[in-house]
């Protein structure tokens, strides 16, 4: 998972599945040197357009049921991008 490596030290900082509660305000530190990371606004932010898309196509649609199950869809889309594409990067 190259999205948990450490902009430090390169080994992993955190487990994959903790960095979904990250957001570039929060600040973590590195389980294995300690150093603070957090996520860039940018590619943090183009996480959420999978999941963004869906809402919007949701406008367009009738079928409440398709679309419940395409928001879940698009939500699990940005969590994986968020999680595997949003390197962490230096903090302060
Ligand atoms: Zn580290």
């Amino acid at each position: 998972m190259g999205g948990t490596t450490c902009p430090y030290c390169g080994k992993s900082a955190l487990a994959w599945w903790s960095k979904f509660f990250y957001n570039p305000l929060s600040e973590g530190a590195c389980r294995v040197c300690g150093e603070p990371f957090t996520l860039p606004w940018a590619p943090a932010m183009a996480a959420y357009i999978p999941f963004v898309l869906v809402v919007l196509v949701g406008f367009l649609m009738v079928d409440a049921y398709l679309w419940a199950q395409m928001l879940a869809a698009g939500f699990v889309a940005s969590g994986v991008v968020h999680v595997v594409w949003v390197p962490l990067v230096k903090s302060g």
